[in-house]
């Protein structure tokens, strides 16, 4: 494995110029030195090199669904009708459609520059419901796509119980998703046991949602997972539509993160996804616990979901990543720009979310992002410094949309000037995947994805 050498990087103190990123045999950053010629055994980038962002939710089997819920119904179209037409469309998948459509989802991610994923995997059992022959099937499935593509992936089992607050039994559409907590625990030691000690992939959980998982299982859930993996992290939808507010006071009297704030001490491990519909004291709770807010602006947008308290809760501090969760668009730019363009529209101003006089927007974004990334996947990265992965995307400074930028506006050009996709290598553990915008496996699984929608959907 040779040593990098960037045109520029984004280091932690600030932008360097001639960086070279000395790795040690792990694929980890040893050590970073600035300012000297590229030596002779150093693989040279002409770029700006940039911490990469973890894609922090991802439902990949959703891919294959991707624009095909945009056409309207009876007039009352919602995200409850958008996810009847996403269950019967899914309802087909076996393995290996699941594996083939998951391996172009990750390819497309890191070519956007995601050099991470966080799968919230549901999709669990055959079409009659019934577990594989192995029970950890799909979630094997979703790793041999993660590592086809070479993207390293922190897998979330999902826990999916019930169809409504109170226990209600899941629907016939959801039947491919059900774990007891016995068969639960069954899924996640499998998963220890095979991918305990890899270095591409981390474990988690994700209770689907306080709807989805009784407050009895939760809380057992919970504690199980703490007791065997005590830096794991758990991620859980919540808050992200009004009939879910509406639903949990109905049934508690509480909206549902006040609820969860109430019996679990959220803390660094959390990861709290969509949290849509928060008053400002849960925005101020979430913010000062550590957690992480997992943000899908633009699948929020495409669902109707509601917009994130953005900008009162990054006053406060809050940390928060994002995700491109149905995958209506994988890009870290187009994400990022609706989050600060949703805080535009509804607050009149500009630069709503850079953080302070005269800071560059785009860099609060990819920073926060980046950190916020790393925390909710658990892989040691999120910026280019000593001990960290070798994770790093390089911007093509030759493209006429970054000419003539240096430091903090190549980052503004990146993420709010025109749809180019303005990256162009992609390093993982530090070896190079995408090279000059090509993946070596993209023809073969495009292949393989283009046939497996056509039986699918066809
Ligand atoms: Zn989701």
């Amino acid at each position: 494995m040779s040593n990098l050498f960037f045109a520029s990087a984004l280091l932690p103190q600030g932008w360097a110029e001639n960086v070279l990123v000395r790795l040690d045999g792990r694929g980890r950053i040893a050590a970073i030195g600035t300012g000297a010629p590229c030596p002779s055994d150093a693989e040279r980038f002409a770029g700006a090199a940039v911490a990469g962002i973890a894609n922090l939710h991802s439902h990949a089997h959703q891919r294959a669904i991707a624009g095909l819920g945009e056409s309207s119904g009876d007039g009352s179209d919602s995200f409850w009708s958008w996810r009847e037409v996403m269950y019967r469309a899914l309802d087909r998948m076996d393995p290996d459609d699941f594996e083939a459509v998951a391996a172009q989802l990750y390819v497309e991610a890191l070519k956007a520059g995601f050099t991470a994923v966080a799968e919230f995997h549901y999709l669990h059992h055959d079409r009659d419901g019934r577990p594989y022959a192995d029970p950890a099937e799909t979630s094997h499935r979703a790793v041999a796509a993660a590592r086809a593509a070479g993207l390293p992936i922190t897998l979330l089992p999902v826990l999916y119980n019930a169809s409504g607050f109170g226990g209600t039994p899941p629907t016939a559409g959801q039947r491919r998703f059900i774990h007891d907590g016995k068969g639960f625990q069954r899924l996640t030691e499998r998963l220890r046991a095979a991918y305990g000690e890899a270095d591409d992939v981390r474990l988690g959980i994700a209770p689907h949602s306080l709807r989805a998982v009784p407050e009895a299982l939760l809380a057992e859930t919970v504690a199980a997972h703490r007791a065997a993996s005590p830096a794991g992290p758990i991620h859980i939808h919540i808050a992200e539509q009004r009939k879910e507010v509406d639903d949990s006071l109905a049934f508690s009297g509480r909206r549902p993160v006040e609820w969860l704030l109430e019996r679990h001490a959220l803390d660094g491990r959390w990861c709290l996804i969509h949290a849509t519909h928060m008053t400002e004291s849960e925005v101020a709770a979430v913010a000062a616990s550590g957690a992480v807010a997992g943000l899908c602006p633009t699948t929020e947008a495409n669902l109707g979901d509601g917009f994130f308290a953005a900008e009162s809760y990054m006053a406060r501090s809050g940390r928060w990543g994002i995700g491109s969760d149905s995958h209506i668009s994988v890009s870290p730019v187009e994400d990022l720009r609706w989050l600060e363009y949703g805080a535009r529209l509804t607050s009149g101003r500009r630069t709503v979310l850079a953080g302070g006089p005269r800071r560059s927007t785009a860099r609060r974004l990819v920073e926060d992002a980046q950190a916020g990334g790393a925390q909710a996947t658990g892989f040691e990265a999120g910026r280019l410094a000593p001990g960290m992965r070798a994770d790093i995307v390089v911007l093509d400074t030759a493209h006429p949309l970054l000419a003539a930028r240096q430091g903090d506006a190549l980052l503004d050009g990146w993420i709010f000037a025109g749809n180019a996709n303005l990256v162009r290598d992609v390093v993982i553990a530090g070896r190079t995947i995408v090279r000059d915008r090509r993946h070596p496996r993209e023809d073969a699984i495009a292949e393989r994805f283009t046939h497996t929608l056509g039986r699918l959907l066809g």
